[in-house]
């Protein structure tokens, strides 16, 4: 082990800082907090913890490809470019595309961006941030003037109220939920209040949930403020010296606390307490997220809750602000550099002829884009329709994540020329390109990132490339030196990439833009190596970073003020009818991350929720005939998919909630993308993902099983099958409609491929009842068990599963293995609850019922769950 060398976690946008030990000869990493990054200061998630998990080289995608066939470096970046000129040459520069994602770094964004918007001369670079966080970054600019987040993280510690906005911090932003709750425990005067549709994780801690009607947020903070006034609890003062507009707001605001409560569907009183603690308490915090975010309406939503803060003036200081929590790791960065199809670089943007002119001078080009290029949804529609006709898709999976995600495969499988650029071999999206470019993954590259809090922080190579793996930027800029960009795109390294995006966020500033980081811009590679997490501005005024702006009032619009925005609430655009009568809303889980691409390869982290499945509360269950754990097939007017159905009292009735996460690599019909609406908010153009009208049924398949196999296999997939990696072996989920005419010529042929059918078989069948089990063996070790049942009567997993790790079976668990359950004496440790240290529930329930345990904390000591991460506290707390 070398060393531990400081990097960042490559997932969530808490962008917590990592100590890393490298065995370089088992290509293994050891995975600490660090514990001194200020966005974590050494604690991790579950996530964070098991990225030692996922380097592995199976999988990776280590050789160009051009249609299909392994090629050089030179032909693949050939190609590309020539591709790239000709496509131009015939059909314009609006003819291309990039899309990028919140995966990428800083220096890998600022040069595709570049080359795009300043060379090739369109607009047309977008990114999946589009996703997440654009109504934020719309919300921002009208109120600020600038895409400012203007708190920090330490501000938790000096709030006195903190308010989650259709944000389930607990499982998206982890460790900014343990710091929250750590704060809520050593100050149990801080006020907890969660604002969502659904009781999740989050209100865990919080002193008072609000489960609003979907879509009712405009409503809810335009009430907020309507009180605030009503009450006198406004700052006039600052409203006067530091804003704009504010009758406006509230004049169109006017309505009251029971007007909301009926549009909200709340409790008038949970309503009335919200709005007084908010009233009350100076230093409040709301932190919203993609709840917000992702809807029709999510810029005015933004501004609703901005406008309540610019009302009592609790902005800029410690302890209050609105604080937008970014998904993805390098969101921020993205949004530094232009990733965004309106935004130009360096916070400027093509709705400013100044803006346009001063960037094309700064990187010295003829051929600037002087208008936006096509939003993520409007741009796979444009190559649906023949308009985009050649686009490079870098570190992401849009085939898997855009709304309507069937009609984006059609407009790849049609487009005429697909280049991916990733580090993984399959996805959903590299299985249509022509090319493919194999990147660095997390743990090889190098370059820096920014968090929510405008922290900038390196991410450092871990591991020598693997196979012809190269940066993105490095790849990029040999695209753009072939397509005739030499002069431009000169770079050796990184550093001298980020130097130049620090020197054009200085260019001309003169403290007219936020974004400035020109105390960065001779930085030397040395500097650069030994970067410590800093939050922008970095300039002269602020040589170490500014961790709140606006404590001055002073704004980037044109008056210097801030603007009221005032806000008429609208309805989502697709409402439910009597075709579709219940809301989709979609979101993600505590252990996966976006298309499971990396955290599906870590055992530990595909234990807590392993398929595909769906929330529904008991009233729409018991109306549609749904059975906890069977299976239901979900239908919008855009696609379909299949899920487990999860019963709970955590959905409103009249709402389905769906993970984002399964692909077709990991899963027969788990795309929720299919099913989701493409609306898009007109203002920030980010989709409606929260709100889709759909309808549900029982899925009733003619059999279902499962297949535990210690090799990954080949399964001539049924209508329903999932793929979990599991601890030394693979777990198949299957369903289906119809039945194989044998089932031992089915094992036969499903399981045979992995051993060359030397394995000794043990078998059960009772035909008339529809049930077939067989355990295979190799050398007297456990090779493969498949359970199929006519019905759903099928054995828990959790046993079985952990006889993979022996090297063989004791008798009296071979006599029990095709009944599914252990052996006398052998207890079943239940689902997994604590990924970190693999502690399933029943083990939890017998602990807690043995010993009578009492709080999270004597569990941890009994047990260690919830003591590494903390993640799994609410569930321990739930069965507690
Ligand atoms: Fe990574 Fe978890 Fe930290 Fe997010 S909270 S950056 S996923 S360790």
């Amino acid at each position: 082990m070398t060393k531990p060398i400081q990097t960042t976690c490559p997932y969530c946008g808490v962008g917590c800082g990592i100590s890393a030990k490298i065995d370089a000869a088992h290509h293994r990493l050891k995975i600490s907090g660090d514990t001194t990054h200020p966005a974590n200061f050494g604690r991790l998630c579950s996530k964070g913890s098991t990225l030692g998990e996922t380097v592995e080289l199976k999988g990776r995608l280590l050789q160009p490809k051009v249609y299909g066939r392994e090629t050089s470096w030179t032909e693949a970046l050939d190609l590309v470019a020539d591709s790239f000129i000709s496509t131009i040459e015939k059909y314009g520069a609006d003819a291309v595309a990039i899309y990028g994602s919140g995966q990428l770094l800083t220096e890998d964004y600022y040069v595709a961006n570049k080359l795009m918007k300043g060379f090739i001369g369109s607009g047309n670079m977008d990114t999946n941030s589009r996703l997440c966080m654009s109504s934020s970054v719309a919300g921002h600019k009208r109120a600020f003037g600038s895409d400012t987040v203007p708190g920090c993280y330490e501000d938790f510690e000096h709030a006195e109220m903190i308010v989650l906005i259709g944000s389930n911090t607990a499982w998206c932003h982890p460790v900014s939920f343990q710091r929250i709750r750590a704060v809520k425990e050593t100050n149990p005067a801080l006020k907890i209040v969660v604002i969502d549709p659904r009781r999740t994780a989050s209100c865990d801690i919080a002193d008072l949930h609000l489960p609003l009607a979907s879509g009712s947020d405009a409503a809810l903070f335009n009430g907020l403020l309507h009180f605030l006034s009503q009450q006198n609890e406004l700052d006039t003062a600052y409203i006067e010296a530091h804003t704009e507009g504010f009758a406006e707001a509230l004049n169109t605001a006017g309505i009251d606390i029971e007007q909301v409560a009926a549009l909200c569907r709340l409790n008038k009183d949970d309503l009335h307490r919200f709005y007084a603690w908010f009233a009350t308490h100076k230093k409040v915090m709301s932190l919203y997220s993609q709840g917000i975010n992702q809807s029709s309406s999510g810029t005015d939503k933004v501004n609703a809750i901005i406008n309540c803060h610019l009302a009592t003036g609790s902005i800029g200081k410690p302890g209050s602000g609105p604080f937008s929590l970014t998904g993805q790791p390098n969101a921020m960065g993205g949004r530094e550099v232009g990733g965004l199809s309106h935004q130009l670089a360096a916070h400027m943007d093509f709705s400013s002829a100044d803006d346009i002119e001063r960037v094309a001078r700064f990187w010295n080009t003829q051929n600037i884009a002087k208008k936006p290029g096509y939003p993520a949804v409007e741009l796979f529609d444009a190559i649906y329709d023949g308009k985009v006709k050649a686009v490079w898709i870098m570190g992401t999976n849009p085939v898997v994540s855009l709304p309507d995600a069937d009609k984006v495969k059609l407009a790849l499988q049609g487009c005429e020329f697909v280049v991916v650029s990733d580090c993984i071999a399959d996805t959903d999206t590299t299985a249509l390109a022509h090319v493919l470019l194999p990147a660095q993954g997390w743990s090889e590259k190098d370059g820096t990132v920014t968090n929510s809090e405008r922290r900038i922080s390196r991410q450092r190579a871990l591991f020598k490339a693997a196979g012809s793996a190269k940066p993105d930027w490095w790849i990029i800029t040999q695209v753009a030196r072939r397509m005739g960009f030499e002069q431009a795109f000169h770079y050796q390294s990184p550093v001298e990439i980020f130097r130049e995006h620090a020197q054009l966020s200085g260019f001309e500033n003169n403290g007219l833009r936020d974004f400035d980081i020109s105390a960065f811009a001779d930085i030397t590679p040395q500097d650069y190596e030994r970067l410590q997490p800093t939050q922008w501005p970095v300039n002269q005024d602020y040589p170490q970073g500014r961790a709140r702006l606006f404590d001055d009032g002073r704004f980037f619009t044109e008056s210097g003020k801030a603007q009221f925005i005032a806000i008429t609430p609208r309805p989502p655009v697709n409402l439910p009818d009597q075709d579709y009568p219940l809301i989709l809303n979609t979101g993600r889980l505590r252990d996966q991350w976006h298309t499971m691409t990396r955290t599906a390869i870590a055992a530990k982290l595909n234990q807590h929720k392993p398929e595909p499945f769906v929330e529904v509360h008991a009233v729409n269950a018991d109306r549609y005939g749904l059975v906890t754990n069977t299976l239901a097939i979900i239908e919008s007017c855009w696609g379909s998919m299949l899920a487990r159905v999860q019963i709970t009292d955590s959905q409103l009735p009249g709402s389905i909630f769906v993970p984002m996460h399964w692909t077709e690599q990991y899963a027969g019909r788990g795309r929720m993308g299919a099913l989701v609406n493409s609306i898009v908010d007109p203002l920030s153009n980010q989709p409606e993902s929260k709100h889709t009208p759909v309808r549900i049924k029982a899925y009733q398949p003619a059999w279902q099983g499962f297949i535990l196999s210690r090799r990954e296999l080949t399964i001539s997939a049924p209508d329903y099958w999932v793929k979990i990696k599991g601890e030394q072996h693979y777990r198949y989920e299957l369903a289906g409609i119809t039945l194989p005419e044998n089932w031992q010529a089915w094992a036969q042929q499903n399981l045979c491929d992995s051993d060359g059918g030397t394995a000794q078989w043990q078998e059960y069948q009772d035909s008339g009842r529809g049930n077939y089990r067989a355990a295979r063996f190799v050398n007297n070790q456990l090779e493969s068990v498949i359970f199929i049942a006519a019905g759903s009567a099928l054995p828990e997993r959790n046993w079985l599963t952990g006889l993979f790790a022996k090297s063989e079976l004791e008798k009296a668990e071979r006599i029990a293995l095709l009944t599914g359950c252990p052996p006398l004496g052998v207890a079943d440790v239940g689902a997994i609850v604590c990924a970190c240290f693999n502690v399933g529930e029943k083990t939890i329930l017998a602990a807690i019922r043995e010993k009578g345990l009492k709080t999270h904390q004597e569990v941890g000591l009994r047990l260690k769950a919830g003591t590494n991460c903390g993640s799994c506290v609410p569930e321990i707390k739930a069965l507690l």
